[in-house]
């Protein structure tokens, strides 16, 4: 049988036909469209679908993988950046729009398993992705499948807590990791100390890492102190991970994860937290880069 993955972004849909050993067919990307709404961007799904099972020769499955958590009890996105998402029940929809079965899971879940399948965490049996972007998720693969739990809130990383009266997090508690160490909050953390105009997460560690050892450069205190902090904050929320679930494996991805000092310093920050006095679980960069998405999709 053949494989569709739909991988929905807040600015691309991307889509993808793969044989059953996961070796693409067509992939096709287009854009997501918030402003025309819902319906719109269902239809642009749908048709893309439709598209790919024409090209197929055999059978299909269907995935779609979602950004935001989905609610346990009603199949609707509970948060998520594509606000128009928020309340839908997109499985449904599809599943009547297309009378097909249609499997759904949210974006970290579908990294973890396209990474343990296809990429980082091949040959583990206990694998933790977690994606670092716009926003911060993860997700916990055991023994090759997704480990939901029974709230279906297990690896929701990105929110539990590291510091009890910390920053304001928009799901209504204080402290969430996400509120550290996710793509913005990193800018906005260096940007709110530095002395120099507004820089993107790749203009500071582009500019600064190189100038390191410069200490004529007024601002490079500020760097460090912002880096640290972000060390410090990484290594703790990794800490908890391995103290609660001890992986086999931990997979990095999302914008973040291509900070290189993340996979020497950061890993030694993160085992210096661990409650143990051995420990060597392997901390990696993802394989898949962004395909990660439309091929967990495939895999569901
Ligand atoms: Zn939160």
């Amino acid at each position: 049988m053949n494989k569709i993955g739909i991988d929905l972004g807040g600015t691309k849909i991307e889509g993808i036909l793969t044989d059953e050993n996961y070796q693409t067919i067509t992939r096709k990307r287009i854009p997501t469209n918030q402003n025309n709404g819902y319906n719109s961007i269902l239809d642009s799904i749908k048709n893309l679908i439709l598209e790919f099972i024409q090209e197929s020769n055999e059978k299909v499955s269907i995935g779609v993988c979602t950004p935001g958590a989905l609610s346990l009890d009603s199949g609707l996105i509970k948060n998520s950046n594509t606000q128009c998402l928020i309340g839908k029940n997109i499985q449904n929809d599809l599943k009547n729009l297309l009378n097909h079965d249609i499997s759904i899971e949210n974006d970290a879940n579908c990294f973890s398993l396209a990474e343990t399948k296809l990429g980082a965490g091949k040959d583990h049996d206990l694998v933790f992705g977690v994606i670092m972007g716009t926003g911060v998720g993860g997700g916990i693969i055991i023994d090759g499948n997704i480990h939901h739990g029974r709230s279906n809130i297990a690896g929701e990383w990105g929110h539990h807590c590291l510091h009890v009266n910390g920053n304001k997090c928009y799901c209504g508690n204080r402290g969430c990791v996400e509120t550290y160490i996710s793509g913005p909050a990193l800018e906005k953390h260096f940007n709110d100390l530095s002395l120099v105009d507004k820089m993107s997460l790749h203009q500071i560690i582009k500019f600064y890492e190189s100038r390191y050892h410069q200490d004529d450069d007024p601002n490079l205190p500020n760097f460090k102190k912002w880096r640290q902090i972000f060390l410090d904050n990484f290594g703790l929320a990794l800490a908890n991970v391995i103290d609660i679930l001890d992986p086999d494996i931990i997979i990095l991805g999302g914008g973040v994860s291509n900070i290189d000092f993340l996979y020497d310093e950061g890993k030694n920050s993160v085992y210096d937290k661990v409650f143990s006095d051995v420990i060597d679980t392997p901390i990696v960069k993802n394989q898949l880069g962004d395909s990660a998405g439309v091929f967990g999709a495939c895999l569901l």
